[in-house]
Protein backbone atom coordinates (compact mmCIF):
# COMPACT_ATOMS: atom_id res chain seq x y z
CA UNK A 1 0.00 0.00 0.00
CA UNK A 2 1.64 3.45 -1.10
CA UNK A 3 1.68 6.10 1.20
CA UNK A 4 -0.62 8.29 -0.51
CA UNK A 5 -4.01 5.68 -0.40
CA UNK A 6 -2.99 5.53 3.61
CA UNK A 7 -2.95 8.76 4.43
CA UNK A 8 -5.52 10.13 2.88
CA UNK A 9 -8.62 9.12 5.47
CA UNK A 10 -7.01 10.34 8.63
CA UNK A 11 -7.86 14.16 9.41
CA UNK A 12 -4.72 15.98 9.53
CA UNK A 13 -2.93 18.24 11.99
CA UNK A 14 -4.79 18.68 14.82
CA UNK A 15 -4.22 19.92 18.76
CA UNK A 16 -5.64 17.57 21.21
CA UNK A 17 -6.35 19.33 24.87
CA UNK A 18 -8.19 18.41 27.22
CA UNK A 19 -10.46 20.16 30.15
CA UNK A 20 -11.88 18.22 32.76
CA UNK A 21 -15.17 16.64 33.14
CA UNK A 22 -16.43 15.09 36.29
CA UNK A 23 -14.75 11.79 37.20
CA UNK A 24 -14.55 9.23 39.21
CA UNK A 25 -11.55 6.98 39.23
CA UNK A 26 -12.01 3.43 38.27
CA UNK A 27 -8.20 2.63 37.55
CA UNK A 28 -4.82 4.61 36.98
CA UNK A 29 -2.33 2.67 35.26
CA UNK A 30 0.82 3.54 34.82
CA UNK A 31 1.31 3.21 30.43
CA UNK A 32 5.32 3.26 30.97
CA UNK A 33 4.09 -0.67 31.99
CA UNK A 34 1.27 -1.47 30.00
CA UNK A 35 1.52 -5.07 31.23
CA UNK A 36 0.36 -4.19 34.84
CA UNK A 37 -3.01 -2.83 35.78
CA UNK A 38 -6.07 -3.23 34.08
CA UNK A 39 -6.35 -2.20 30.72
CA UNK A 40 -7.72 0.64 28.90
CA UNK A 41 -10.81 -1.43 27.54
CA UNK A 42 -13.56 -2.26 30.07
CA UNK A 43 -14.58 -5.24 31.15
CA UNK A 44 -18.06 -4.50 29.98
CA UNK A 45 -21.06 -7.11 28.73
CA UNK A 46 -21.03 -6.30 24.96
CA UNK A 47 -24.30 -5.38 23.70
CA UNK A 48 -26.16 -7.95 21.47
CA UNK A 49 -25.69 -7.02 18.37
CA UNK A 50 -24.06 -3.57 17.26
CA UNK A 51 -23.50 -0.93 19.95
CA UNK A 52 -26.27 1.68 19.32
CA UNK A 53 -26.33 5.55 19.95
CA UNK A 54 -28.48 4.60 22.98
CA UNK A 55 -25.78 2.54 24.51
CA UNK A 56 -23.30 5.01 24.26
CA UNK A 57 -25.58 7.69 25.98
CA UNK A 58 -25.92 5.41 28.30
CA UNK A 59 -22.24 4.41 29.12
CA UNK A 60 -21.85 8.92 28.76
CA UNK A 61 -23.25 8.98 32.43
CA UNK A 62 -24.62 12.53 31.57
CA UNK A 63 -21.56 14.33 30.66
CA UNK A 64 -22.28 15.73 26.70
CA UNK A 65 -20.25 17.58 24.60
CA UNK A 66 -21.90 20.95 22.94
CA UNK A 67 -20.73 20.36 19.48
CA UNK A 68 -20.83 23.85 17.30
CA UNK A 69 -20.64 24.22 13.41
CA UNK A 70 -19.28 27.20 12.43
CA UNK A 71 -19.75 26.14 8.47
CA UNK A 72 -23.75 26.21 9.68
CA UNK A 73 -23.52 30.02 11.90
CA UNK A 74 -22.46 28.18 15.24
CA UNK A 75 -25.09 26.37 14.80
CA UNK A 76 -25.04 24.01 18.56
CA UNK A 77 -25.82 20.71 19.16
CA UNK A 78 -25.46 18.66 22.38
CA UNK A 79 -24.01 15.18 22.48
CA UNK A 80 -23.78 12.59 24.88
CA UNK A 81 -19.37 12.43 25.24
CA UNK A 82 -19.52 9.12 23.65
CA UNK A 83 -21.30 10.01 20.95
CA UNK A 84 -19.27 12.14 20.22
CA UNK A 85 -16.40 10.27 20.36
CA UNK A 86 -17.95 7.43 17.76
CA UNK A 87 -18.26 10.16 15.42
CA UNK A 88 -14.86 11.64 15.83
CA UNK A 89 -13.52 8.44 15.37
CA UNK A 90 -15.02 7.73 12.18
CA UNK A 91 -13.73 11.36 10.75
CA UNK A 92 -10.09 10.28 12.25
CA UNK A 93 -9.06 6.27 12.06
CA UNK A 94 -8.13 4.73 9.44
CA UNK A 95 -11.39 2.73 8.28
CA UNK A 96 -9.70 -0.73 7.99
CA UNK A 97 -7.23 -0.60 10.93
CA UNK A 98 -7.39 -3.69 13.94
CA UNK A 99 -9.81 -3.00 17.15
CA UNK A 100 -7.08 -1.77 18.99
CA UNK A 101 -5.91 1.29 17.31
CA UNK A 102 -9.41 2.28 17.02
CA UNK A 103 -9.72 2.20 20.90
CA UNK A 104 -6.77 3.74 21.05
CA UNK A 105 -7.03 6.32 18.90
CA UNK A 106 -10.92 6.78 21.18
CA UNK A 107 -8.96 7.56 24.18
CA UNK A 108 -7.10 10.18 22.86
CA UNK A 109 -9.97 11.63 21.03
CA UNK A 110 -12.03 11.33 24.67
CA UNK A 111 -8.90 13.26 25.94
CA UNK A 112 -9.02 16.08 23.67
CA UNK A 113 -12.87 16.50 24.18
CA UNK A 114 -12.04 16.38 27.68
CA UNK A 115 -9.16 19.39 28.21
CA UNK A 116 -10.72 21.13 25.75
CA UNK A 117 -14.25 21.68 26.97
CA UNK A 118 -15.33 25.24 26.92
CA UNK A 119 -12.83 26.13 23.95
CA UNK A 120 -15.04 27.83 21.89
CA UNK A 121 -17.14 29.38 24.63
CA UNK A 122 -16.77 32.83 23.13
CA UNK A 123 -18.84 30.91 20.07
CA UNK A 124 -21.60 29.37 22.55
CA UNK A 125 -20.26 25.91 22.31
CA UNK A 126 -17.42 23.73 23.71
CA UNK A 127 -15.51 22.27 20.41
CA UNK A 128 -15.82 23.14 16.67
CA UNK A 129 -16.32 20.18 14.22
CA UNK A 130 -13.83 21.28 11.51
CA UNK A 131 -9.86 20.56 11.82
CA UNK A 132 -9.32 23.06 14.44
CA UNK A 133 -10.54 20.54 17.05
CA UNK A 134 -11.80 17.47 15.59
CA UNK A 135 -14.01 16.34 12.77
CA UNK A 136 -16.88 14.00 13.68
CA UNK A 137 -18.54 11.92 10.53
CA UNK A 138 -21.27 9.61 11.31
CA UNK A 139 -20.19 6.58 13.42
CA UNK A 140 -19.97 3.12 12.18
CA UNK A 141 -20.57 -0.49 14.13
CA UNK A 142 -16.70 -0.62 14.34
CA UNK A 143 -15.93 3.42 15.79
CA UNK A 144 -19.12 2.81 18.11
CA UNK A 145 -17.65 -0.34 19.63
CA UNK A 146 -14.50 1.34 20.23
CA UNK A 147 -16.07 4.11 21.90
CA UNK A 148 -18.35 1.87 24.06
CA UNK A 149 -15.76 -0.11 25.15
CA UNK A 150 -12.99 2.70 26.26
CA UNK A 151 -16.14 4.39 27.39
CA UNK A 152 -14.98 6.79 30.41
CA UNK A 153 -11.34 6.48 30.00
CA UNK A 154 -8.86 9.32 29.15
CA UNK A 155 -5.09 10.17 29.04
CA UNK A 156 -3.91 11.66 32.65
CA UNK A 157 -0.81 13.54 34.02
CA UNK A 158 -0.31 14.12 37.06
CA UNK A 159 -4.13 13.28 38.33
CA UNK A 160 -5.31 15.80 35.56
CA UNK A 161 -6.26 15.68 32.07
CA UNK A 162 -3.53 15.26 29.42
CA UNK A 163 -2.72 17.77 26.55
CA UNK A 164 -2.44 15.49 23.96
CA UNK A 165 -2.20 16.04 20.23
CA UNK A 166 -2.60 13.16 17.22
CA UNK A 167 -1.28 13.36 13.52
CA UNK A 168 -1.98 11.04 10.41
CA UNK A 169 1.45 9.69 9.98
CA UNK A 170 4.89 10.57 11.61
CA UNK A 171 6.93 8.80 8.77
CA UNK A 172 9.12 7.06 11.28
CA UNK A 173 9.87 9.42 14.34
CA UNK A 174 7.47 11.92 15.95
CA UNK A 175 8.20 15.55 16.75
CA UNK A 176 8.60 17.12 20.58
CA UNK A 177 6.07 19.38 20.54
CA UNK A 178 8.26 21.99 22.15
CA UNK A 179 9.92 21.68 18.56
CA UNK A 180 6.75 23.06 17.00
CA UNK A 181 5.10 25.02 19.60
CA UNK A 182 8.19 27.03 21.40
CA UNK A 183 7.35 27.30 25.42
CA UNK A 184 5.34 24.04 25.42
CA UNK A 185 6.78 21.73 28.02
CA UNK A 186 4.95 18.71 27.76
CA UNK A 187 7.43 16.01 28.64
CA UNK A 188 5.23 12.91 27.17
CA UNK A 189 4.99 14.86 23.85
CA UNK A 190 8.66 14.17 22.73
CA UNK A 191 10.06 12.47 19.93
CA UNK A 192 10.05 8.70 19.69
CA UNK A 193 11.15 6.54 16.80
CA UNK A 194 8.35 4.68 14.83
CA UNK A 195 9.90 1.60 13.50
CA UNK A 196 6.58 0.80 11.08
CA UNK A 197 7.33 3.07 8.25
CA UNK A 198 10.34 1.54 6.54
CA UNK A 199 8.07 0.77 4.10
CA UNK A 200 6.76 4.33 3.26
CA UNK A 201 7.07 5.64 0.14
CA UNK A 202 8.33 9.29 -0.07
CA UNK A 203 6.07 12.14 -1.35
CA UNK A 204 6.93 14.80 -3.29
CA UNK A 205 5.87 18.24 -4.92
CA UNK A 206 7.40 20.08 -7.40
CA UNK A 207 6.82 23.62 -7.78
CA UNK A 208 8.11 26.84 -9.66
CA UNK A 209 10.23 29.52 -7.74
CA UNK A 210 6.96 32.16 -8.92
CA UNK A 211 4.49 30.03 -7.60
CA UNK A 212 6.23 30.00 -4.38
CA UNK A 213 6.64 32.94 -4.48
CA UNK A 214 3.39 34.18 -5.08
CA UNK A 215 1.98 31.91 -2.61
CA UNK A 216 4.44 33.76 0.41
CA UNK A 217 3.04 37.55 -1.10
CA UNK A 218 -0.25 36.80 -0.17
CA UNK A 219 0.73 35.90 2.87
CA UNK A 220 2.83 39.32 3.64
CA UNK A 221 6.30 38.73 2.03
CA UNK A 222 7.79 40.86 -0.28
CA UNK A 223 10.29 41.23 -2.27
CA UNK A 224 11.05 41.39 -6.03
CA UNK A 225 11.86 38.08 -6.55
CA UNK A 226 12.19 35.08 -4.78
CA UNK A 227 15.85 33.21 -5.92
CA UNK A 228 16.29 30.56 -3.82
CA UNK A 229 15.31 28.64 -1.24
CA UNK A 230 16.73 26.37 1.41
CA UNK A 231 16.88 24.02 4.28
CA UNK A 232 18.18 26.80 7.53
CA UNK A 233 17.22 24.62 10.54
CA UNK A 234 16.01 21.09 11.70
CA UNK A 235 15.17 19.86 14.73
CA UNK A 236 16.51 16.68 16.34
CA UNK A 237 13.45 14.69 14.48
CA UNK A 238 14.54 15.88 11.06
CA UNK A 239 11.53 18.37 10.33
CA UNK A 240 12.43 21.56 9.10
CA UNK A 241 12.19 24.35 11.27
CA UNK A 242 13.31 27.05 9.35
CA UNK A 243 13.32 28.25 5.52
CA UNK A 244 15.65 31.04 4.32
CA UNK A 245 14.03 32.83 1.29
CA UNK A 246 16.49 34.33 -0.90
CA UNK A 247 14.98 37.62 -2.51
CA UNK A 248 12.35 38.14 -0.21
CA UNK A 249 11.89 40.27 2.99
CA UNK A 250 11.72 38.72 5.72
CA UNK A 251 14.03 36.16 4.29
CA UNK A 252 13.25 33.41 6.90
CA UNK A 253 10.12 31.46 7.59
CA UNK A 254 9.38 28.68 10.32
CA UNK A 255 9.12 25.28 8.76
CA UNK A 256 5.25 24.75 10.14
CA UNK A 257 4.41 28.26 8.56
CA UNK A 258 5.85 27.48 5.14
CA UNK A 259 3.96 24.28 5.13
CA UNK A 260 0.86 26.01 6.31
CA UNK A 261 0.92 29.16 3.23
CA UNK A 262 2.02 26.76 0.42
CA UNK A 263 -0.88 23.95 1.79
CA UNK A 264 -0.95 21.69 4.17
CA UNK A 265 -2.13 18.81 1.97
CA UNK A 266 0.72 19.81 -0.93
CA UNK A 267 3.37 19.85 2.00
CA UNK A 268 2.41 17.03 3.89
CA UNK A 269 4.78 17.15 6.78
CA UNK A 270 7.98 19.37 7.52
CA UNK A 271 9.90 16.14 6.97
CA UNK A 272 11.13 17.22 4.09
CA UNK A 273 14.24 18.17 2.00
CA UNK A 274 14.08 20.78 -0.88
CA UNK A 275 16.04 20.67 -3.94
CA UNK A 276 16.00 22.94 -7.29
CA UNK A 277 16.67 22.76 -10.72
CA UNK A 278 16.46 26.21 -12.39
CA UNK A 279 13.18 27.68 -11.45
CA UNK A 280 11.60 23.92 -10.53
CA UNK A 281 12.05 23.32 -6.61
CA UNK A 282 11.33 19.39 -5.73
CA UNK A 283 9.65 18.99 -1.75
CA UNK A 284 10.55 15.52 -0.81
CA UNK A 285 9.43 14.25 2.15
CA UNK A 286 8.01 11.79 5.02
CA UNK A 287 4.89 11.59 6.68
CA UNK A 288 1.39 13.55 6.86
CA UNK A 289 0.53 16.20 9.60
CA UNK A 290 2.58 17.81 12.35
CA UNK A 291 3.53 14.50 13.63
CA UNK A 292 3.42 15.42 17.60
CA UNK A 293 2.02 12.39 19.55
CA UNK A 294 0.22 9.36 18.24
CA UNK A 295 0.65 8.71 14.96
CA UNK A 296 -2.82 7.33 13.01
CA UNK A 297 -1.27 5.50 10.49
CA UNK A 298 1.09 3.96 13.06
CA UNK A 299 -1.34 2.75 15.44
CA UNK A 300 -2.58 0.95 12.80
CA UNK A 301 0.08 -0.94 11.97
CA UNK A 302 0.93 -1.78 15.54
CA UNK A 303 -2.13 -3.06 15.59
CA UNK A 304 -1.86 -5.41 13.06
CA UNK A 305 1.14 -6.69 14.47
CA UNK A 306 -0.60 -7.83 17.90
CA UNK A 307 0.17 -4.17 20.08
CA UNK A 308 -2.81 -3.71 22.44
CA UNK A 309 -4.44 -0.36 22.70
CA UNK A 310 -1.95 0.11 25.90
CA UNK A 311 0.66 -0.87 24.23
CA UNK A 312 -0.15 1.64 21.42
CA UNK A 313 -0.74 4.41 23.99
CA UNK A 314 2.30 3.93 25.57
CA UNK A 315 4.64 4.47 22.81
CA UNK A 316 3.36 7.76 21.32
CA UNK A 317 2.30 9.01 24.80
CA UNK A 318 5.06 7.59 27.33
CA UNK A 319 4.74 8.17 31.23
CA UNK A 320 0.71 9.10 30.49
CA UNK A 321 -1.87 7.08 32.56
CA UNK A 322 -5.13 6.52 31.89
CA UNK A 323 -7.89 6.86 34.19
CA UNK A 324 -11.83 7.42 34.30
CA UNK A 325 -13.19 10.50 33.85
CA UNK A 326 -15.92 9.44 36.15
CA UNK A 327 -14.17 10.39 39.64
CA UNK A 328 -11.60 12.71 39.07
CA UNK A 329 -11.01 15.17 42.15
CA UNK A 330 -13.95 17.88 42.37
CA UNK A 331 -11.69 20.88 41.64
CA UNK A 332 -11.42 19.23 38.36
CA UNK A 333 -14.83 19.25 37.06
CA UNK A 334 -15.65 21.46 34.42
CA UNK A 335 -17.40 23.93 35.37
CA UNK A 336 -18.43 26.03 32.01
CA UNK A 337 -21.43 27.09 30.93
CA UNK A 338 -21.24 27.94 26.75
CA UNK A 339 -22.22 31.40 27.12
CA UNK A 340 -23.49 33.14 23.82
CA UNK A 341 -21.10 35.22 22.01
CA UNK A 342 -21.27 38.60 22.43
CA UNK A 343 -21.98 40.64 19.28
CA UNK A 344 -20.18 43.55 18.06
CA UNK A 345 -21.84 46.85 17.95
CA UNK A 346 -18.44 48.15 15.22
CA UNK A 347 -17.69 44.99 12.80
CA UNK A 348 -13.47 45.20 13.11
CA UNK A 349 -10.99 42.88 11.62
CA UNK A 350 -8.02 42.01 13.46
CA UNK A 351 -5.52 43.58 12.47
CA UNK A 352 -1.95 41.20 13.31
CA UNK A 353 -3.76 37.69 12.95
CA UNK A 354 -4.03 36.91 9.24
CA UNK A 355 -2.66 33.33 9.41
CA UNK A 356 -4.36 30.74 10.98
CA UNK A 357 -2.02 27.79 11.06
CA UNK A 358 -5.17 25.82 12.13
CA UNK A 359 -3.84 24.56 15.21
CA UNK A 360 -2.74 25.91 18.42
CA UNK A 361 -2.26 24.39 22.03
CA UNK A 362 -4.12 25.22 25.45
CA UNK A 363 -3.74 24.17 28.81
CA UNK A 364 -6.95 23.61 31.23
CA UNK A 365 -9.11 26.41 31.07
CA UNK A 366 -9.11 28.84 34.15
CA UNK A 367 -12.00 28.95 36.11
CA UNK A 368 -13.12 32.59 35.07
CA UNK A 369 -15.28 34.99 37.04
CA UNK A 370 -16.77 37.62 35.44
CA UNK A 371 -19.85 40.04 36.66
CA UNK A 372 -20.98 41.80 33.54
CA UNK A 373 -20.95 45.16 34.30
CA UNK A 374 -23.47 46.63 31.43
CA UNK A 375 -23.20 50.26 32.11
CA UNK A 376 -19.37 50.08 30.91
CA UNK A 377 -19.87 48.12 28.03
CA UNK A 378 -16.24 46.24 29.11
CA UNK A 379 -16.18 43.01 30.67
CA UNK A 380 -12.96 41.28 31.98
CA UNK A 381 -12.55 37.62 32.80
CA UNK A 382 -9.78 37.11 35.37
CA UNK A 383 -8.34 33.42 36.29
CA UNK A 384 -8.66 32.37 39.79
CA UNK A 385 -6.06 33.93 42.18
CA UNK A 386 -5.10 36.60 39.74
CA UNK A 387 -2.94 39.11 40.96
CA UNK A 388 -5.17 41.75 38.90
CA UNK A 389 -8.69 41.87 39.85
CA UNK A 390 -11.81 41.73 36.69
CA UNK A 391 -12.52 45.18 38.17
CA UNK A 392 -9.24 46.93 38.06
CA UNK A 393 -9.04 45.50 34.28
CA UNK A 394 -12.06 47.03 33.68
CA UNK A 395 -11.28 50.23 35.17
CA UNK A 396 -8.03 50.74 33.01
CA UNK A 397 -9.51 49.44 30.27
CA UNK A 398 -12.39 52.38 30.91
CA UNK A 399 -9.93 54.60 31.27
CA UNK A 400 -8.03 53.53 27.70
CA UNK A 401 -10.91 53.59 25.94
CA UNK A 402 -12.00 57.47 27.26
CA UNK A 403 -8.40 58.74 26.15
CA UNK A 404 -8.75 56.84 23.08
CA UNK A 405 -12.07 57.77 22.00
CA UNK A 406 -10.67 61.15 22.64
CA UNK A 407 -7.85 60.91 20.36
CA UNK A 408 -9.11 58.94 17.69
CA UNK A 409 -13.48 60.15 17.55
CA UNK A 410 -14.53 56.13 17.26
CA UNK A 411 -15.76 54.18 19.73
CA UNK A 412 -15.89 50.44 20.50
CA UNK A 413 -18.71 48.58 22.17
CA UNK A 414 -18.96 46.17 24.11
CA UNK A 415 -15.74 44.70 24.53
CA UNK A 416 -14.21 41.72 26.16
CA UNK A 417 -11.12 41.11 28.29
CA UNK A 418 -9.53 37.37 29.00
CA UNK A 419 -6.51 37.67 31.07
CA UNK A 420 -5.15 34.05 30.71
CA UNK A 421 -3.95 32.06 33.66
CA UNK A 422 -0.96 30.49 31.00
CA UNK A 423 1.31 31.09 28.10
CA UNK A 424 -0.36 27.96 26.99
CA UNK A 425 -4.12 28.60 27.17
CA UNK A 426 -3.12 32.39 25.21
CA UNK A 427 -1.85 31.00 23.11
CA UNK A 428 -4.72 28.46 22.25
CA UNK A 429 -6.84 31.48 22.16
CA UNK A 430 -5.25 33.43 20.02
CA UNK A 431 -2.71 31.08 17.53
CA UNK A 432 -0.06 33.86 18.72
CA UNK A 433 3.95 32.90 19.44
CA UNK A 434 4.63 33.18 23.19
CA UNK A 435 6.05 36.53 22.79
CA UNK A 436 2.67 38.60 22.12
CA UNK A 437 1.88 40.19 24.76
CA UNK A 438 -1.57 41.09 23.74
CA UNK A 439 -4.39 40.57 20.65
CA UNK A 440 -7.18 42.55 19.96
CA UNK A 441 -9.67 40.56 17.83
CA UNK A 442 -13.01 42.30 16.73
CA UNK A 443 -14.27 42.98 20.01
CA UNK A 444 -12.22 40.41 22.41
CA UNK A 445 -8.72 41.13 24.30
CA UNK A 446 -6.77 38.38 25.15
CA UNK A 447 -3.87 39.30 27.27
CA UNK A 448 -1.08 36.96 28.34
CA UNK A 449 -0.67 36.29 32.25
CA UNK A 450 0.00 38.79 34.32
CA UNK A 451 3.09 37.83 35.46
CA UNK A 452 4.26 37.44 32.15
CA UNK A 453 3.21 41.49 31.54
CA UNK A 454 4.57 42.46 34.57
CA UNK A 455 8.04 41.79 33.15
CA UNK A 456 7.10 43.19 29.79
CA UNK A 457 5.71 46.81 30.64
CA UNK A 458 3.01 45.86 32.71
CA UNK A 459 -0.30 44.75 32.17
CA UNK A 460 -1.98 48.31 31.41
CA UNK A 461 0.34 48.92 28.86
CA UNK A 462 -0.58 46.22 26.94
CA UNK A 463 -4.34 46.53 27.46
CA UNK A 464 -3.73 49.98 26.09
CA UNK A 465 -2.20 49.29 22.92
CA UNK A 466 -4.91 45.95 22.67
CA UNK A 467 -7.51 48.67 23.03
CA UNK A 468 -5.89 50.95 20.47
CA UNK A 469 -5.50 47.96 18.02
CA UNK A 470 -9.31 47.50 18.23
CA UNK A 471 -10.04 51.18 17.82
CA UNK A 472 -8.21 51.65 14.60
CA UNK A 473 -9.24 48.27 13.02
CA UNK A 474 -12.19 49.27 11.61
CA UNK A 475 -10.65 51.85 9.69
CA UNK A 476 -7.42 50.78 8.76
CA UNK A 477 -8.97 47.10 7.89
CA UNK A 478 -7.44 47.12 4.21
CA UNK A 479 -3.91 48.40 5.03
CA UNK A 480 -0.86 47.28 5.14
CA UNK A 481 -0.21 45.50 9.10
CA UNK A 482 2.37 48.13 9.91
CA UNK A 483 -0.16 50.96 9.26
CA UNK A 484 -3.04 48.98 11.47
CA UNK A 485 0.48 47.95 14.18
CA UNK A 486 1.88 51.17 13.93
CA UNK A 487 -0.75 53.29 14.79
CA UNK A 488 -1.99 51.62 17.86
CA UNK A 489 1.21 51.52 19.07
CA UNK A 490 1.56 55.00 18.40
CA UNK A 491 -1.86 55.75 19.91
CA UNK A 492 -1.13 54.08 22.53
CA UNK A 493 1.65 55.59 24.80
CA UNK A 494 1.14 58.15 27.39
CA UNK A 495 4.04 59.97 26.17
CA UNK A 496 4.98 61.28 22.83
CA UNK A 497 6.25 58.69 20.15
CA UNK A 498 9.95 59.97 18.68
CA UNK A 499 9.52 60.99 14.99
CA UNK A 500 12.21 59.84 13.21
CA UNK A 501 14.14 61.69 10.34
CA UNK A 502 11.92 60.57 6.78
CA UNK A 503 13.73 58.69 4.95
CA UNK A 504 15.64 56.37 7.72
CA UNK A 505 13.02 53.61 8.64
CA UNK A 506 12.26 50.74 6.34
CA UNK A 507 8.51 50.10 6.50
CA UNK A 508 7.79 46.52 7.73
CA UNK A 509 6.46 43.49 5.14
CA UNK A 510 3.18 42.28 6.48
CA UNK A 511 4.98 38.80 7.22
CA UNK A 512 8.02 40.53 9.51
CA UNK A 513 5.06 41.45 11.71
CA UNK A 514 2.79 38.42 11.68
CA UNK A 515 5.00 35.64 10.93
CA UNK A 516 8.39 36.73 12.67
CA UNK A 517 10.49 33.91 13.90
CA UNK A 518 11.85 35.24 16.96
CA UNK A 519 10.92 37.82 19.67
CA UNK A 520 13.32 39.93 18.71
CA UNK A 521 12.64 40.16 15.31
CA UNK A 522 9.10 40.95 16.11
CA UNK A 523 10.02 43.63 18.73
CA UNK A 524 12.22 45.35 15.70
CA UNK A 525 9.44 44.92 12.98
CA UNK A 526 6.66 46.85 15.42
CA UNK A 527 9.39 50.06 16.55
CA UNK A 528 9.95 50.33 12.22
CA UNK A 529 6.11 50.07 11.89
CA UNK A 530 5.44 52.85 14.94
CA UNK A 531 8.61 54.79 13.45
CA UNK A 532 6.72 54.66 9.88
CA UNK A 533 3.34 55.64 11.05
CA UNK A 534 4.36 58.51 13.33
CA UNK A 535 6.78 59.62 10.36
CA UNK A 536 3.58 59.89 7.94
CA UNK A 537 1.10 61.18 10.42
CA UNK A 538 3.32 64.01 11.24
CA UNK A 539 2.92 64.79 7.48
CA UNK A 540 -0.78 64.67 7.65
CA UNK A 541 -1.81 64.98 11.08
CA UNK A 542 -4.89 62.54 9.81
CA UNK A 543 -4.42 59.04 11.08
CA UNK A 544 -6.88 57.41 8.95
CA UNK A 545 -5.24 59.16 5.80
CA UNK A 546 -2.08 56.92 6.75
CA UNK A 547 -1.57 54.29 4.28
ZN1 LIG B 1 -12.37 24.43 17.16
ZN1 LIG C 1 4.41 6.90 12.78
Amino acid sequence: MSLSTRVHTATVDRVMLTRPFAAFLICALSLATPSFGPSVVRAVAAPQGDVTDADLEGASNGRTVVLGSPAAGNRATTLPIEVYVARVLAGEAEPSAPEAAFQALAVAIRTFATFNVGRHRRDGFDLCDTTHCQVPRPSTAATRAAALATAGRILTYNGSPAEVFYSASCGGRSENAARIWPGVNLPYLRSVVDDVHEDDVPWTLDMTLSELQQLLGAIGFAGTRLTDIRVDERSESGRVTRLRLRGLQPDVIAGDQFRAAIGTREIRSTAFSVSREGAIVRFTGRGYGHGVGMCVIGAGRRARRGETADAILSTYYPGLSIESIGKMPAVLVATATPSPAARPVVETVSSTVPLTVGRTLSGPAPETFSAPRVASGIVANVPKGSTVSAAELERQAARARDALSKTLGTSVTPITIELHDSLERFRAATGRPWWASAVANGIAIDLAPASILEQRGGVEAALRQAMAELFVAPVLGNRPVWVKVGAARFFARTTPSPVPASGKVRCPADAELTLSISAAAQRDAEARAEACFARAYAETRDWRAVR
